[in-house]
């Protein structure tokens, strides 16, 4: 079903409020690793605004390598994550972990994240399949295109239409990067599937410097999007201050984003 065989026309999503994602639009989301605070929000909320950007990302349940690491602020961060988010027209992308939070996040989220470490929890897949919001699907830490595609089939066979492809880098011999940013990913998975793809630079490489490029060579190969990770200090962030960029850089990679759209 996520097939160009069984749907030739990509998809769009409309997300509302001017706001879609898929062919014909370069979607931007941008925000930070983990929501912290009120005070980091509003400031995250202000430069996207400021820059156009509409939609916001922002983990508050983190899956982090040690259990000691910062977990996120939960479902009381994303209460007031989706309360200041509605009150400035912006929407929200955020990760689910677990089936049990689909229900409680439900009415606080406009795109449920499935992240990499996620996308073979085809409980979770079936869940997310019942649900009328979009998907953004990452792809697997050492997942392959076809195991990619055969996740979104899960959501979508399930009866959840509104799917989103997103590659993030996967685990490969290279140490130099975080993860190798498969870029192949991007016109092989245009040519299969009718589903918009967006990437994930940030995640993609993991260093900070490398992140502007990466995003721009992305939309060169031909993504419908981008998301990445910015700050207003990434020094201090909670998670990922590594691959953050700060507003300046953010600002800087928005407008190039643009202009390098326009080229293809
Ligand atoms: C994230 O988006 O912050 C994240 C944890 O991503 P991934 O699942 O791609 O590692
Ligand atoms: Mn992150």
């Amino acid at each position: 079903l996520v097939s160009r065989k069984w749907r030739v026309q990509p998809t769009v999503l409309d997300l509302g409020d001017g706001v879609t994602i898929g062919e014909g639009t370069l979607a931007l989301c941008a925000g930070p690793c983990s929501i912290e605070s009120e005070a980091q929000m509003e400031k995250v909320m202000t430069h996207l605004l400021e820059n156009g950007v509409q939609l916001m990302r922002g983990g508050v349940f983190k899956p982090r390598s040690s259990p000691y690491a910062f977990r996120g602020l939960g479902m009381e961060g994303l209460k007031d994550f989706h309360r200041m988010a509605r009150a400035r027209g912006i929407k929200i992308v955020t990760e689910v972990m677990q089936v049990s939070q689909v229900e409680e996040m439900h009415d606080f989220v406009d795109v449920f994240q499935v992240g990499a470490r996620n996308t073979q929890n085809f409980n979770l897949l079936d869940a997310l399949g019942g649900v009328d919001k979009p998907v953004l699907l990452k792809r697997g830490i050492s997942g392959t295109i076809e195991e990619l595609l055969s996740s979104a089939e899960y959501v979508f066979s399930g009866g959840n239409e509104k799917l989103i492809l997103c590659e993030r880098g996967i685990r490969t011999f290279e140490t130099a990067s975080r993860n190798t940013l498969d870029l192949n990913a991007v016109p092989i998975l245009k040519e299969k599937s009718h589903l918009p793809v967006i990437v994930d630079p940030s995640h993609g490489i993991g260093i900070r410097d490398h992140v502007p490029p990466m995003a721009l060579a992305a939309v060169l190969a031909g993504a419908d999007g981008i998301v990445y990770e910015t700050h207003e200090t990434p020094e201090t962030a909670a998670s990922d201050g590594q691959q953050t960029l700060n507003f300046d850089e953010s600002a800087k990679l928005i407008r190039n984003l643009r202009r390098v759209y326009k080229l293809r």
